[in-house]
């Protein structure tokens, strides 16, 4: 099973994707963690992208690929399954997205899509500041991650559903609801859908 989620701040993500992960035993790539914990570490990369994560900006291209090529190489490892959390995030991350795929021979076999309001995912936001402290969970920058989202995120739904693999679930549900309905139509998914539109595929593919 390869899963990326395309989901607004505060839809699950994090939460659905473990479900996922421990479901299906296969590893759960979290681009936001694996940022934030450079950061706890002030590792010479958590010093450059803090100052992206507080102010809630994308971090540069380049550096989440970076991480992402090097995690889905130990997933194929691994067996071959993922799930994508956080990333892609924009066209260009998902252009190169889609090319390590290609390169590895596993490109997604669903874009699992997280519908939820923003006046929800504000208030979960929110309720989440006062319990985890993270730095961009502030009113001002939950304004700015959901603007990005909207912008520069949600265009990638309809690259997604072009290529035929796009799955959408309502998050204005408890999560294990959402939870239940995510695994039911995982289950029911035949990986074999991939449809990219061919402008997006190389000559020999
Ligand atoms: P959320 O979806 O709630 O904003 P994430 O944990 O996915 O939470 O991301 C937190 C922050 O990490 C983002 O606001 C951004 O600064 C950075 N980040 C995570 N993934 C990416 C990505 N693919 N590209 C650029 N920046 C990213």
């Amino acid at each position: 099973m390869r899963v990326l989620m395309i989901a607004p701040p505060g839809a699950g993500k994090g939460t659905q994707g473990a479900l996922i992960a421990a479901h299906f035993n296969i590893p759960h790539i979290a681009t936001g963690e694996l940022l934030r914990d450079h950061v706890a570490r002030q590792t010479a990369l958590g010093q450059a992208v803090q100052a992206y994560l507080d102010r809630g900006e994308l971090v540069p291209d380049q550096i989440v690929l970076d991480m992402v090529r090097e995690a889905m190489i130990a997933a194929k490892a691994s067996g071959g399954g993922f799930v994508l959390d956080g990333i892609p995030r924009n066209m260009e991350q998902a252009r190169a997205a889609y090319e390590i795929g290609l390169e590895l021979e596993m490109t997604a076999d669903v874009a699992l899509h997280l519908q939820a309001g923003d006046a929800e995912l504000t208030r979960r936001l929110l309720a989440r500041a006062a319990l985890e402290h993270r730095s961009d969970d502030t009113p001002e920058v939950i304004a700015q991650r959901l603007a990005l989202y909207h912008e520069v995120t949600s265009p990638l739904l309809a690259w997604y559903r072009g290529r035929g693999i796009l799955v959408c679930v309502d998050a204005m549900r408890s999560a294990p609801e959402v939870g239940r309905e995510i695994l039911a139509t995982l289950e029911a998914v035949h990986p074999s859908l991939d449809r990219a539109p061919p402008r997006e595929r190389p000559p020999w593919a």
